[in-house]
Parts: C-alpha cells; sequence; structure tokens
C-alpha cells in the first residue's frame, strides 16, 4: 500500500526508535526529563521565543494557546477553513467559549486588510479581537505559503489592537525548507508558536509549543488541568530530537515528489489541478465529474490509499515512508483508475 492519507501516517524508523530506547528519561511533569527538557530548549530557540513546553498533540497547543491568551466571548479571527475550525472537536467553543470569526481566504490565507475588516475594539455589544490565528503552511488550504511580510503585517495589526497572534506551525519545517527562511523568523511577532513532530517529522507522537516564560507557565497549568502533563515523555521526546536532526532537510524530497505527483495527475483524464499551486507536501485534486469516494475506492483496490476531502475533492499527501518510486507508481494507479472511469 502507497499511503498518501497523510504525513501523518510516518512510522518511526529504525534509527528514531533506537534514539527512543537510549533515550535518558524522569518525570517530565515534575521538570525532571532530561531529554524533554533538551527538546523544549532546543525548540524555545528555533522558534525565537522565551520558553517551551512539550505537548501529545498539536491540537493541544492550538487550543493552549487560544485559552491562554482569551478570555470567554473574545473574538478569534482565523481562516474558514482552518485546523481550529474544522478538526478540534469544536474545542475553541467547548475549552475556551470564544467566537471565532472566520476569512474566506485565499488557499487558507488571508489579508492584512480582510483581518482589519474583521477586528472589534471592546464595547459595550462585544469584548472585542483578542487573538489572530495563522496556519503556515495551510493544510485544507493546499500546503499554500504564507510571505514572511504577511504574517509580520498581520502580528502587527493584533499587537496595534491590544490583541495577540498565534502561529499554526503543524507544518512550519515545511516552510522553512521550501523558502530557506528560518523558523524564528517566521514566529517573529507571534506570541504563540508550535510545531509538529508527528507530520513529516515522522516522529510517532508530540508538538512543542512555544512562547514567552509568562504564557508557558499558563499554559502548563492548562496542560496539567486537561491530563496532558506526562512522565517518561523523554522516550517520545528523543523521536522529535531525532527528527529535527535528520528529518527537516528531507522534507525537500517531499515537495519534490508532491510536485511529481501533480504533474503526473495534471495529465490524466478527468483531474483538475493546477501543479504550480503544489508548494508543499500536500496536493489537493478535484474530479471534473463523478463523485470522490468511488475514486477513492478504486484506487485503494490499485494499492494506493488518498483521502476524500469533499464531493469531488481530495488529497495526496507526501512524506517520509513514500519514494520516487512510489510516487511513479501511484500516478500509474491513478491512471488506470482515471482510464476506467472516462
Ligand atoms: C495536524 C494539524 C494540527 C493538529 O495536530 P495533531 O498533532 O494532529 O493534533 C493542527 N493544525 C494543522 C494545520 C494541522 O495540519
Amino acid at each position: 500500500m502507497i499511503d498518501l492519507y497523510s504525513d501523518t501516517k510516518t512510522r518511526p524508523t529504525p534509527a528514531m526508535r533506537k534514539a527512543m530506547m537510549d533515550a535518558e528519561v524522569g518525570d517530565e511533569q515534575m521538570g525532571e526529563d532530561p531529554s524533554v527538557n533538551a527538546l523544549c530548549a532546543r525548540v524555545a530557540e528555533l522558534l525565537g521565543k522565551e520558553s517551551a513546553v512539550f505537548l501529545p498533540s498539536g491540537c493541544m497547543a492550538n487550543e493552549l494557546a487560544i485559552k491562554v491568551l482569551c478570555r470567554p466571548g473574545d473574538d478569534v479571527i482565523c481562516e474558514r477553513s482552518s485546523h481550529i475550525v474544522h478538526y478540534e472537536a469544536g474545542a475553541p467553543a467547548a475549552l475556551s467559549g470564544v467566537t471565532l470569526m472566520t476569512i474566506d481566504g485565499d488557499r487558507g490565507r488571508f489579508s492584512v486588510g480582510q483581518a482589519s475588516a474583521l477586528i472589534r475594539k471592546p464595547g459595550f455589544a462585544s469584548p472585542g479581537t483578542r487573538l489572530i490565528c495563522c496556519e503556515q503552511t495551510t493544510n485544507i488550504g493546499g500546503g499554500a505559503l504564507w510571505s514572511l511580510e504577511d504574517l509580520r503585517e498581520l502580528t502587527e495589526l493584533a499587537h496595534a489592537h491590544a490583541a495577540y497572534a498565534h502561529l499554526d506551525g503543524a507544518r512550519l519545517m515545511n516552510a522553512v525548507v521550501a523558502q530557506g527562511i528560518s523558523a524564528a523568523e517566521f514566529a517573529y511577532g507571534f506570541d504563540s508558536a508550535w510545531i509538529d513532530f508527528s507530520k513529516g517529522l515522522g516522529a510517532p507522537v508530540g508538538a512543542v509549543l512555544a512562547g514567552s516564560g509568562e504564557f508557558i507557565e499558563r499554559a502548563w497549568f492548562y496542560k496539567k488541568q486537561w491530563g496532558g502533563a506526562m512522565r517518561q515523555a523523554g522516550i517520545l521526546a528523543a523521536a522529535c530530537s531525532y527528527a529535527l536532526d535528520n528529518h527537516v532537510d528531507r522534507l525537500a524530497d517531499d515537495h519534490a515528489n508532491a510536485r511529481r505527483l501533480a504533474e503526473g495527475l495534471a495529465e490524466l483524464p478527468g483531474v483538475l489541478i493546477d501543479p504550480s499551486l503544489v508548494d508543499t507536501n500536500l496536493v489537493f485534486f478535484e474530479l471534473e465529474d463523478g463523485d470522490a469516494q468511488p475514486f477513492a475506492d478504486a484506487l485503494q483496490a490499485e494499492g494506493v490509499r488518498v483521502s476524500v476531502v469533499g464531493r469531488r475533492r481530495l488529497r495526496a499527501v507526501t512524506h517520509l515512508d513514500v519514494s520516487v518510486d512510489d510516487i511513479d507508481a501511484a500516478v500509474a494507479a491513478f491512471e488506470k483508475v482515471a482510464l476506467a472511469g472516462d
């Protein structure tokens, strides 16, 4: 099976498992796990922040940031297709009681003008805008990249209105590799930022959220309250450190493979895709007619798994466990299915 369902499908490599076996561990929630502490210090520096905390998931990173930075009722500005809107089980409302003010953006991105139009000042009828959230890279937006300038302007807009800015960096390292800009540059001006290790970086579990010392102290309170404080978590942190050492530069291979896949798909009858819009490792495409689900089922029968994200829309994701030969085999399978439906 060539599994293009998601970059969360990566399995720890033998060398990563060895690093996990050899990890020094301690009681994480007592601050005594040397592997966790080393990872947090490293990611804080990577993101140019004072402090950082190790978490079981990226969802928890987003939700802790919203919880710490907002009060119930506050407005949070984000793009309509963002992960916090669609894939976090309603947590912004359930856990923090915030109002999501969504923007219909361009592939998951939005402009300063669009955000300014939604800013509300605190007053009799509104607690006002408290937070602006950006995803770098965008997920449902198709792995699109924000320019550094746009991110900077949005953080400045937030601060000019006594609000905060949060960077969902689930795939920030993909942006770093694709644009040759450091993670700290991207995270500059954001009050909170995080990276995920269980996506293209290939670790089994883990995300690290960074911010000011005070922010992280508050985040620790809710991490404990929500049951996310751990014990000998160094075994997981070791996998994340291994990923930073060994799996960052190779993200370029995933991007090249995604572009190769997109170019292959663009040749097929009934498949709509513009390969020039594939900036990183996420490949979204549409069917001219016919439903996505039977198409995905037929592909699976040919040994290729993709995800269905709309009635006619599908997503294929390249990652550590997908080689260039797999891409060529996948394109051949796609061709078979596309021609059968033609
Ligand atoms: C995957 C993802 C998350 C959540 O990360 P998990 O580690 O799966 O909880 C958040 N935001 C974006 C943009 C993502 O792609």
